[in-house]
């Protein structure tokens, strides 16, 4: 038996196969912690979004290497990084995606423990309000000092690009995988599906780009469970999955 084994995966070497799980070192990903220094995001029960995010980062970062990839982290600490640092870091290692990962929070403190779930962004303009107030939220820092009519050259820029279908699948992929890997493990954990987004964190970057929202601080319940490790490590598992998905069906559509 052992020697079967051993004449597959040699005969799987000879036709250049790395199969499930294998060596994907000419793929470079960046992965961006959301917020950080005087910026700390959404902040409920005593938590900050810019440490949850950071604590997720470092576990993808450690997954993606795990299968192989070259991987950047935008912050590796507690830092405040402008528009444009975090993407430009994708266009100049010349990454195949690029990942923002956020925690979310709503205002209305009557449905704090009834919103929850995880949701996954690809860059869009759209009529959604939910969306809309959702980014308003994430774009607030990243936009400071910034005026209105540069926002909009910023945004019209590449709304129209091809990016945004390829967003869109990686959107799919990474969110389908982050969803269960999490229902097996946890229960009902809700999915708040892919959705377009005015995302200003995903403008800058040439090339597929999403926006995790891992869950929302401000339910008590998902909190909890986002400040565990077992949590987090569903939560960066699904994400590799989710990237291996859809590098391995481009690779098919296009030989790259
Ligand atoms: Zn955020």
């Amino acid at each position: 038996m052992t020697r079967i084994l051993w004449v597959l995966s040699a005969l799987l070497l000879l036709a250049g196969c790395a199969g499930p799980g294998g060596n994907r070192s000419d793929y470079v990903v960046v992965i961006d912690a959301g917020h950080g220094g005087h910026d700390s995001g959404a902040y409920c029960g005593g938590k900050k979004e810019k440490d949850l995010v950071l604590q997720i980062t470092k576990k993808v970062y450690k997954e993606f290497k795990s299968e192989g990839y070259k991987v950047y982290l935008t912050r590796g600490s507690d830092t405040f990084l402008k528009l444009g640092q975090r993407t430009r870091m994708a266009d100049h290692k010349d990454a195949k995606v690029f990942i923002s990962i956020h925690a979310n929070a709503i205002g209305d403190k009557s449905r704090f423990d009834q919103v929850e779930g995880v949701e996954t962004y690809f860059l869009q303009k759209t009529r959604d309000e939910r969306s809309q107030r959702i980014a308003a939220r994430e774009n607030a820092s990243v936009l400071q000092g910034t005026d209105k009519l540069s926002q909009d050259v910023i945004i019209d820029a590449v709304l129209n690009g091809p990016k945004i279908i390829q967003s869109h699948k990686l959107a799919i992929d990474v969110q389908q995988n982050m969803m269960k890997n999490l229902n097996g493990e946890y229960k009902a954990v809700k999915d708040g599906g892919v959705r377009p987004g005015p995302f200003y964190i995903l403008v800058g970057a040439s090339r597929p780009s999403i926006l995790v929202e891992v869950g929302y601080l401000t339910n008590t319940k998902e909190r909890q469970r986002l400040f565990t490790s077992d949590y987090q490590d569903e939560i960066a598992e699904g994400i590799v999955s989710g990237v291996n998905r859809y590098l391995d069906n481009r690779k098919k559509e296009i030989g790259f």
